[in-house]
């Protein structure tokens, strides 16, 4: 039938429209990983609100999750260790109209890149970050990231990693980040949409998605393979309205998923616009 059809359709148009299929695949992305489900998310936000692709840059720093920009057909940068956000900021600084989308782990955004995560944040300045919380430094093999839960293994902590671990939401909103939301990987839709409030939202945004990375960090930790931990990210998350009527001790420990945060503050860029012609207009007197 011909919604049939149109359903077949929608897909192949997303790759045709948004990937580089013909020159950057195969991917490097591990069996069950979940970077896929969250590019799919973040190209399903973009493809929902119509923005054109010329109007889009995607910024990423280093790791597994970072490599997604190589995939995608808008303007990319795929830079240094961390500095993302640093390189993000310029890019929007220039070209305020655009929508900048910074791709980070939790190893490259809260470790080296902490500190341009929490000044982004403190500026309000309009990028939507999407940080793949998958617990470890997945691509160089499994090191401890200020996300990897304590007493969790990791090769740089083979009997159990004795710090404890950040709660990244919390971050931005104490540096003052304007939307901060939560959701997990094997939340497709949600993601999705919380990704599409993210890109409507004047101020910086940050969406975590806690993810799987089954051949590190689910190896390591015995946590079974990708349906798995999957089934594990359903079992132990929360929906944020439902936390209020729980008793305390079932909501400890679980991922409260939902927006935590979203406020209308000034926007770093306007400020700066209305600065310039400040400058500006002293200076013609
Ligand atoms: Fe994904 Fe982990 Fe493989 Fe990296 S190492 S691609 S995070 S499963
Ligand atoms: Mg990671």
């Amino acid at each position: 039938n011909q919604g049939g059809v149109l359903m077949a359709n929608i897909p192949q148009k997303i790759i045709h429209e948004y990937l580089r299929h013909d020159k950057k695949f195969p991917h490097v992305w591990c069996a069950g990983c979940s970077n896929g489900i969250v590019l799919g998310g973040i190209i399903r936000a973009i493809a929902d609100l119509q923005l054109d692709r010329d109007d889009i840059m995607m910024v990423s720093g280093i790791g597994c999750s970072s490599r997604m920009p190589v995939y995608v057909d808008f303007n990319t940068l795929h830079t240094l260790h961390g500095r993302s956000i640093a390189y993000a900021t310029g890019v929007k600084l220039y070209k305020p109209h655009m929508k900048v989308i910074v791709v980070t782990g939790d190893g490259d955004c809260t470790a080296i890149g902490g500190n341009h995560l929490i000044h982004a944040a403190r500026r309000n300045i309009d990028l939507t970050v999407v940080l793949i919380n998958n617990n470890i430094y997945g691509m160089t093999g499994g090191q401890c990231s200020p996300t990897t839960p304590h007493e969790a293994i990791a090769t740089t902590a083979p009997y159990g990693n004795i710090e404890p671990d950040f709660n990244v939401c919390d971050l931005a909103m104490g540096a003052g980040a304007s939307f901060v939301g939560r959701t997990t990987a094997f939340h497709a839709i949600e993601m999705q949409n919380m990704i599409k409030d993210g890109l409507n939202h004047n101020g910086f945004s940050l969406i975590e998605v806690i993810s799987a990375c089954p051949v590190i960090f689910g190896r390591l930790n015995k946590k079974g393979g990708p349906a798995e931990m999957m089934k594990a990210m359903r079992d132990n998350s929360i929906p944020l309205a439902a936390v209020e009527k729980l008793p305390p001790e079932k909501v400890e420990g679980k991922i409260v998923r939902g927006i935590l945060r979203r406020v209308d503050k000034p926007e770093y860029c306007d400020q700066y616009k209305i600065l310039t012609e400040r400058a500006q207009q002293k200076g013609a007197k």
